[in-house]
């Protein structure tokens, strides 16, 4: 069956961020260079010919993308300044968007203005619902669950949850269902107890690698000089943060929202300090790597990178505001923080987690999750 050509691919990378894919001749140092890249998942040369090509349902079948980890080794080393980590980077936007069937993500990848207004609108749904549903505000002491009823909060944290899981799941299904189509010779194998023509004691045998990539990012790890170690920490702090505040807000608000103040050693309120700074520090050692380009992976910035750190900064810090002001006694100034802070937190969780940015945390692991069962399915057909 002949391969599917876009011929405009190249130009529709732009706005996702690909700018030098065209300067690659192919002479494959980045590959040789790049500590991921093994026989059976070969990139990043690969990926830029399929570009190159136009091939989008290659690209879209492909896992490599995904195994990048965006170490800039191999964008130092192209003798055609082509930038090939920054092509996979920018790639990962590009097929966030392809296997997105809502069409949000790439109009949010590609349109400043609906990136402002998504984000500006949802916080003014925030607001409203606010302003119209706010329970007393009590002024001789902090009362924030007389406010905003923590099982109020919660139904709606869990309506939110379902919602977002659902396009969460549907994207990454569609995913998987791409990357795992040309299986290894099961694909005419189908029926019960069979996904993507393998057994599913196959997928049941490998999920320790799922949950292990998830919490670890292993394969970060493995990327080479200190440097990029320190990347790799950073990041997994920040990914450890964030993932363990939105699930002591989302799934454990009524113990996270309490009127009375936990004592210090109190394990929740570990969790939140651990999680507060680990955003914090995470966020503000990529905000000045970005702005001083201290890196190659910081040399270049879409609009989306600035909107997600923006975000999470002022997420993490009203969220220290909140703490301050109820440890003080200031009524007041912590419901109208709070307000805030949900106002900023609700539509990043929105658009990021099924949409842009945080889609990679699921897809990633996922990805390598899936390439290991194709390998598992393989030796035992062989
Ligand atoms: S991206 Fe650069 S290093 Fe890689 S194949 Fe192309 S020219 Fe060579
Ligand atoms: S950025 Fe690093 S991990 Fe990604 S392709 Fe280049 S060398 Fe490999």
């Amino acid at each position: 069956m002949s391969a599917q050509v876009n011929p405009d691919l190249l130009l529709n990378l732009k706005e996702f961020g690909v700018e030098d894919a065209s300067a690659c001749f192919n002479c494959g140092n980045c590959t040789a260079i790049c500590s991921l890249s093994t026989e059976s998942t070969p990139f990043p040369r690969k990926i830029i010919r399929y570009l190159q090509l136009g091939l989008d349902d290659k690209l879209m079948q492909s896992p490599e993308p995904w195994i990048c980890y965006y170490c800039g080794d191999c964008s130092d080393t192209c003798p055609r300044q082509a930038n090939p980590g920054e092509v996979m980077m920018g790639l990962r936007r590009y097929l966030t968007s392809m296997y997105d069937w809502t069409g949000i993500s790439r109009l949010f990848y590609t349109s400043k203005l609906f990136e402002v207004l998504s984000l500006l609108v949802m916080a003014a749904v925030v607001g409203l619902g606010f302003y119209i549903f706010h329970g007393p505000m009590i002024t001789d002491r902090v009362a924030l669950n007389v406010f905003a009823p923590n099982h109020v909060i919660e139904l709606a944290d869990l309506i939110m949850l379902a919602v977002l899981s659902f396009f969460l799941l549907s994207n990454a299904y569609r995913m998987s269902r791409a990357v795992m189509k040309n299986g290894p010779g099961a694909q005419e194998a189908s029926g019960k107890g069979v996904l993507f023509g393998i057994p599913l004691s196959v997928y049941l045998k490998e999920g320790k690698e799922f949950i292990l990539q998830f919490f670890t990012q292993k394969s970060f790890g493995a990327c080479g000089t200190r440097s990029q170690r320190i990347q790799w920490i950073v990041h997994l702090l920040m990914m450890t943060g964030y993932s363990i505040v939105f699930l002591l807000v989302v799934v454990g608000i009524r113990w996270f929202q309490r009127d009375e103040i936990y004592a210090i050693w109190n394990p929740i309120r570990l969790l939140g300090y651990y999680s507060t700074f680990g955003i914090l520090y995470g966020v503000t050692y990529a905000f000045i790597g970005r702005i001083k380009k201290s890196k190659t992976v910081y040399e270049h910035s879409h609009s989306t990178d600035w909107a997600f750190l923006i975000m999470l900064w002022l997420t993490a810090f009203t969220g220290i505001l909140i703490h301050f002001t109820r440890l003080l006694g200031m009524p007041l100034s912590t419901y109208y923080i709070y307000v805030i802070h949900l106002m900023i937190a609700v539509p990043m969780l929105v658009i990021e987690v099924p949409f842009a940015k945080w889609t990679h945390q699921l897809y990633r692991p996922l990805i390598l999750y899936l390439m290991k069962v194709k390998e598992s399915a393989a030796r035992v057909e062989a």
